[in-house]
């Protein structure tokens, strides 16, 4: 009986394993934290979000199997820049310090942070920042640009649901994150609003090892399809309804 057993296992090994390669085309690792809403985020047992959505066009593009690892933002970075992933898609900001580090593609969406606070708080728009404590996730722009705000306390956290999580029990005073996961957390959470005004406006576009130059034209060729043809706008528009 064991025998069988064994066999029945081997047997589904190597299914799965034929599932994977069946192209037999190289793979397209992709960095990012899926706990970003609606850009990544895990469904059951897959990753999907925008982010997502775009890569698998990108990949089958350039003919190439796209292979998801979720790991914590912090390291999406270095992971393209020590070559354990092609790319790096995470609603990663643009900034001329990640520039020193990894290759930007173009852009394929505008972003912004935007300041997250209790319903009522008197923190109204970004200058009634100062002398406050503020939550941002690690290694975020928002972790970077809130070191800026005059007397603030910021409070680094590892998961942005953590830095929301102290918000909402009253321990900090507002959180930064980029606007449109801002949006889904203010949404299952009643008592938080969004304030208006933006804190910075940015640009996402996908990172890649600075050795990597063919792979970041061919991304640049097929993201200009992309864009051209409409397909990325529809892709954002399924996850991001207009207001
Ligand atoms: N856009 C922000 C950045 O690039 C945050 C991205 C994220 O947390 N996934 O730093």
């Amino acid at each position: 009986m064991k025998k069988i057993i064994s066999v029945f296992l081997a047997g589904i090994a190597l299914v799965s394993l034929c599932a994977c390669s069946g192209s037999g085309s190289k793979k397209l690792v992709m960095a990012t934290n899926a706990a970003f809403p609606p850009y990544e985020m895990v469904e059951g047992n897959k990753i999907i979000g925008i982010d997502a959505e775009i890569a698998q066009l990108i990949a089958d593009d350039i003919g190439r199997e796209l292979v998801i690892e979720d790991m914590a933002f912090d390291s999406v970075i270095a992971a393209v820049q020590t070559g354990k992933a092609d790319i790096a898609m995470a609603g990663l900001t643009i900034t001329e310090d990640r520039k020193q580090n990894i290759d930007f593609s173009d852009p394929y969406t505008e972003a912004a942070q935007v300041i997250v606070v209790k319903t009522g708080s008197e923190v109204a728009s970004p200058d009634d920042l100062e002398g406050k404590i503020i939550g941002v996730q690690i290694g975020t722009t928002g972790d970077i640009y809130a070191a800026d705000i005059a007397n603030a306390t910021i409070e680094r956290y590892s998961k942005y649901f953590e830095a929301i999580n102290a918000l909402e029990q009253g321990k900090i005073d507002a959180v930064i994150v980029d606007r449109e996961p801002a949006k889904v957390f203010a949404d299952v959470n009643e008592d938080l609003s969004i304030i208006d005004e933006e804190f910075t406006v940015e640009e996402y576009a996908i990172g890649v090892g600075k050795e990597n130059k063919e792979l970041l034209d061919q991304i640049n060729a097929s993201l200009k399809k992309l864009k051209d043809s409409g397909k990325v706008d529809e892709i954002i528009n399924k996850y991001i309804k207009a207001e």
